[in-house]
């Protein structure tokens, strides 16, 4: 690990000074915020990321960790950890998927220590990024290639993929997020700003060491998600080698509102098949208005995946998404929900 530079903040504003005095380009920062640690500490330590300053975030907690549910809409203070957030009581109840999504990922340690706001903006799993010796990545060395692409590419995205990039997101919280149609908060020096979260990542494009629409400089404050009818109908299905402490290699974010067995409203997102947080609103419309059966199940999975390209590796990816969406549709259809 290089050297660098440690200040320890306690305000948004004194975070915000010490990063402009550091300067920060996009893909390969000159300054690095930290918050929970858990994604930028091993990046530092793969020499993937050498930031020559790191200002610490983490004393925001105080001020920016809140969890608060007023009866229409959840506030998450985007310093609060992975495990509140999963632990507390109103969002397990009237948000299920958001709950789901944050125990099933990572390990306890890690949930106790990483935070909303860097889980979201964590970076792939993809080995050749994370591999220095591998000269060509585009995420990690702009306009060097890709290597997945010819290579090993099992854990790799199947949908927004392009010849620059076919590197996998690997979050599960971003994705009942962004079903839900949630906005994050964003402080930075022109200010504070919302977004919708689905405006948040970037697909590849020509730069896939662009990653976000941040700012520079932005820290991500808050997510605010609306309540609907379909936030307590809601679940998240998440397909892994392993039962636990691994990333997803399908799963499926789903939210319905339901008349009996009609389909009044469906909001689906999918991970570890796509390059950002993936909504599948294709697959919403073929079963908006419609009965849920296991046929109209297949017909919205199948829909989900219209475009996807499958590579050497990873063609198991678009069956094995496909199956996650039409479990996760049947079993939120099967949900017994109050609604008080
Ligand atoms: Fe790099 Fe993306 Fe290719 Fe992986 S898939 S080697 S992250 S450019």
């Amino acid at each position: 690990m290089q050297p660098f530079h440690y200040s320890r903040v306690s305000s948004i504003p004194q975070a915000l000074e010490i990063q402009a005095t550091a300067g920060q380009g996009r893909s390969r920062p000159g300054a690095a915020y930290l918050a929970g640690g858990t994604t930028l500490i091993d990046l530092m330590k793969l020499e993937v990321m050498r930031p020559q300053s790191v200002i610490d975030l983490r004393a925001l907690s105080a001020t920016h960790g809140a969890i608060g549910w007023d009866g229409a809409t959840l506030h998450l203070g985007a310093f609060a950890s992975m495990a509140e957030v999963a632990d507390h009581s109103d969002v397990i109840e009237h948000f299920p998927v958001i709950a789901q999504s944050l125990s099933l990922a990572a390990s306890a340690q890690l949930r106790n220590m990483a935070t909303l706001g860097g889980n979201v903006l964590q970076k792939t799993r993809c080995a050749y990024f994370r591999d220095p010796s591998w000269q060509a990545c585009n995420r990690r060395t702009p306009g060097s290639g890709c290597t997945a692409i010819e290579g090993i590419n099992r854990q790799h995205a199947v949908l927004g993929t392009n010849e620059h990039c076919i590197a996998s997101y690997p979050g599960d919280f971003a994705q009942a997020l962004i079903a839900l149609d949630a906005t994050v908060t964003l402080s930075g020096p022109e200010g504070e700003r919302r977004m919708p979260f689905a405006s948040l990542h970037r697909q590849p494009q020509g730069r896939p060491d662009i990653e976000t629409n941040l700012a520079p400089g932005e820290i991500i404050t808050a997510f605010t998600v609306p309540a609907g009818a379909w936030t307590r109908r809601s679940l998240y299905l998440k397909v892994r080698d392993r039962q636990s402490y691994e990333f997803a290699v399908a799963s499926a974010a789903v939210a319905l509102e339901m008349n009996g067995r009609v389909v009044n409203e469906a909001r689906i997102a999918l991970g570890g098949v796509a390059t950002v947080p993936w909504r599948a609103r294709e697959a919403e419309s073929v079963l908006r208005g419609h009965t849920l059966d296991e046929a109209r199940a297949n017909r919205a999975a199948q829909a989900a995946f219209n475009g996807a390209v499958p590579r050497s590796h990873n063609a198991f990816k678009v069956a094995l998404g496909q199956s996650t969406l039409v479990r996760a549709l049947l079993d939120a259809a099967s949900l017994e929900v109050s609604h008080g």
